[in-house]
């Protein structure tokens, strides 16, 4: 049996000098009982939270995931450095054979030991709208078929988590029911569709809106867009990039106090770039530059952030109002709801898995736990 002790956060709450018990990868004791004198332990004056669960993420430190089968593990290895244990692996618009390479790859990832572990794979595009690619390739964009949803996605529905997709382009409604059938949740993202396209996708399941305000149509008061949905209809949950650069923190605010913790989600959107010194890059195609946690194509347009999920928890603790009891929240037990994988993750609490992330009072990352190994320690 090995020990962490010091303050805990779970469910949005915060629990005083506690002891958690961990064994055989498993929670299996939280309780104020001291310890004896010849136990293991790893006490810490910051504070012991659930692990991040990062729901949009393309890659990190260089690597991306539709580069190779070889930078699943490299992205997994370097996770827990920024307290992620868990994620889904995201792809990007591309052609239909690289997107199935892409799933394939996903799908015979059967992950190492103390890494972050692959929940799944979230989709981000081809079938989305010409009017808002943001950094997606333009001439990949299309319509999502029936035949391409037989052939490509149902093949893979077991790892397909959440699907981003324009609503008002991605063919005919039916075709939403039968993915979400599958379990798979669909998201509202880098969309033209107006709030009522929006209520109606609603109907036909979808549950969600991708990177909300970013690549969607705005929040206007005449002709209100899918921004304006996602804060208005209360069956959707929405992603947000807490980067300063994407959205302004007074909005991430806004967004908080209508949605709540129980139906925002903070994400990295990280598309590998994070430790890249500032400077212009040709990288995959395209000309980029990159400038702090600022990444622009050379026409301007953002490409995707450059932060980790950790950096997003301390951003918007400190410039958007919110509690570290909330906001660990949305980038843990929060995204594991949102995707149905929350029935043995997502809390400090006896039987969950032991993926836990200790931040320091900095709230920076001290130390990541995944299935009771450490797996990262400063
Ligand atoms: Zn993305």
């Amino acid at each position: 049996m090995f020990y962490l002790k010091g303050d805990l956060i779970t469910d949005g709450q915060r629990h005083k000098d506690k002891v958690v018990g961990i064994l055989n990868g498993k929670i299996v004791c939280v309780r104020d009982t001291p310890l004896s004198n010849d136990a293991e332990v790893y006490e810490t004056n910051g504070v012991i939270c659930p692990g991040f669960v990062d729901l949009h993420i393309h890659g990190v430190s260089g690597f991306d995931f539709m580069d190779s089968a070889e930078a699943f593990g490299e992205i997994a290895k370097k996770l827990p450095r920024f307290g992620v244990t868990s994620f889904l692996a995201t792809s990007r618009t591309s052609e239909r054979q690289d997107l199935i390479d892409f799933l394939e790859s996903s799908e015979g990832f059967t992950g190492l030991p103390s890494c972050a572990q692959l929940l799944g794979v979230h989709i981000e595009g081809p079938w989305i709208s010409p009017e808002y690619p943001g950094a997606q390739k333009k001439s990949l964009i299309r319509t999502l078929t029936a035949e391409e949803a037989e052939n490509v996605l149902l093949p893979f529905s077991d790892i397909i988590s959440i699907i981003t997709l324009a609503p008002e382009e991605a063919g005919d409604f039916p075709l939403f029911e039968k993915l979400r059938s599958k379990g798979i949740c669909l998201s509202a993202g880098h969309t033209n569709a107006s709030l009522e396209e929006i209520e109606a996708a609603i109907t036909y399941g979808l549950t969600q809106t991708t990177h909300t305000f970013n690549a969607m149509s705005p929040v206007h008061h005449r002709t209100p867009g899918t921004a304006a949905a996602a804060l208005y209809f209360d069956e959707l949950t929405c992603e947000v990039i807490p980067d300063g650069q994407h959205v302004h923190p007074r909005m991430i605010e806004l967004l908080f106090k209508v949605k709540g913790r129980e139906k925002m989600i903070l994400i990295s959107d990280c598309t590998g770039y994070n430790d890249l010194k500032d400077g212009e890059y040709s990288c995959r195609g395209k000309d980029l530059i990159k400038t702090g946690h600022k990444v622009t194509l050379k026409g301007g347009a953002l490409a995707g952030s450059a932060i980790t999920l950790d950096k997003g928890v301390k951003y918007v603790v400190e410039h958007c109002g919110i509690s570290l009891e909330d906001a660990v929240y949305m980038a843990s037990r929060g995204p594991l709801a949102a995707t149905g994988k929350s029935a043995s993750k997502g809390k400090i609490k006896e039987g969950y898995d032991a993926d836990i992330v200790v931040l320091n009072q900095d709230l920076s990352v001290e130390a990541t736990m995944i299935n009771g190994e450490i797996a990262y320690r400063k």
